[in-house]
């Protein structure tokens, strides 16, 4: 008898707690490492098997690793292969899979006024940021940077022509890490909606996207603080989130080494060759992924000083940077629609653009 009501005391608690978990709310969420980051997508389909949603987790898991391999900068993969034969030649011929992003990216290129530029895969390799197992501790030495940096590594002093790039040097090393990311998580998002998903966020380390909407109120995410102060938590600033929407951020945080008592970070100034300076992190939302991985890229390396004209050459709404003295830069548009998570410090004409 004990027994039997010490069982049933367990149903009926399971019960509860699968009663609370329906009526919190239907997410269905898996993780998945790819693309060097855990990507989490997180959807609500409450009418789909188990083994439904399996089987699309691992069709989102299959897309994204065949987008990791093809624009790895070395391996087997398309851009490799690419790259090899523009290490040796200045004129190689663009498979079709890697057709549409390098357009992209070369528009990107071409109207970001020198701040983004996948061509600076050679000065990425010496900064060390291509790979966990190249990190350094100190700058390379001087004599190599300079070697590399008379290397070709530009997209933009190249010609993009009936399928076939043509660089003016052999030496062009592309390295697509500041929009493949962005292509991913769109194209694993459309995995979703083809599937008949509505409403679904894919989210890359804090690089997402949305669809439809969270339990019927917009989708909220935050924005990592670049500098959090000690104990409090890691967050700048809320924002909700329309069906669609694509959140990117660049921050000098994510891969850095400390040496003599300045940071050296993975986003490079494509002019100088050496890491931007001008900012802690910038944040763009845009309904393009791969445009607002490429363009927080672009506003983080062009800092203060070129923010104005980058959100009006990309006629970006929603854009902020953090300066490099933690300053907050943004759109009029982006402070509409900001629930600030800590104390900031407002540039004087953060709402003025
Ligand atoms: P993350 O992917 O770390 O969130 P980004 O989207 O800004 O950050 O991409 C950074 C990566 O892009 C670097 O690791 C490097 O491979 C490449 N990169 C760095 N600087 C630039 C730049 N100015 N333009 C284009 N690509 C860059
Ligand atoms: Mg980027």
């Amino acid at each position: 008898m004990k027994r039997w009501i010490g069982g049933a005391l367990i149903l009926l608690m399971i019960g509860v707690l699968v009663l609370r978990g329906r009526e919190a709310d239907d997410r269905f969420e898996r993780q998945i490492y790819s693309m060097g980051t855990l990507v989490t997508l997180t959807l609500r389909a409450p009418d789909r098997s188990p083994e439904a949603l399996a089987a699309l987790v691992s069709e989102v898991e299959s897309e994204l690793n065949r987008y990791q391999q093809r624009w790895s900068v070395r391996g087997s993969g398309a851009l490799a292969q690419l790259n090899a034969t523009l290490e040796e030649s200045t004129t190689v011929p663009v498979p079709a899979t890697l057709l549409p992003l390098l357009r992209k990216a070369k528009t990107v290129a071409e109207d970001s006024a020198g701040t983004f530029d996948p061509g600076l895969g050679r000065l990425v390799q010496v900064w060390g940021f291509d790979d966990a197992e190249h990190f350094r501790d100190a700058p390379p030495d001087r004599a190599v940077l300079t070697v590399a940096k008379r290397l070709p590594h530009r997209l933009t002093e190249t010609t993009l022509q009936d399928g076939r790039l043509q660089a003016e040097k052999p030496g062009l090393m592309l390295d697509f890490g500041a929009i493949a990311k962005g292509a991913a998580v769109g194209a694993a998002l459309d995995v979703l909606k083809q599937a008949g998903i509505e409403h679904a966020m894919v989210n890359a380390g804090g690089d997402l996207q949305v669809i439809g909407h969270a339990e019927g109120r917009p989708w909220r995410i935050a924005v990592r603080h670049p500098r959090p102060p000690a104990d409090a938590p890691r967050l700048l600033v809320g924002i909700e989130l329309q069906d669609g929407e694509a959140v990117f951020t660049s921050g000098d945080y994510e891969r850095y080494f400390e040496f003599e008592g300045r940071r050296y970070h993975h986003l490079l100034d494509p002019r100088s060759g050496e890491p931007a300076t001008g900012a802690q992190s910038s944040t763009v939302i845009h309904d393009d992924p791969a445009l607002a991985d490429a363009l927080a890229t672009a506003l983080f390396v062009g800092g203060v000083e070129q923010f104005d004209a980058l959100v009006d050459q990309f006629a970006l709404e929603f854009a902020m940077l953090v300066d490099a003295e933690g300053r907050v830069h943004a759109t009029a548009g982006f402070m509409d629609r900001a629930d600030w998570l800590a104390d900031v410090e407002f540039a004087p004409d953060a709402d003025a653009q």
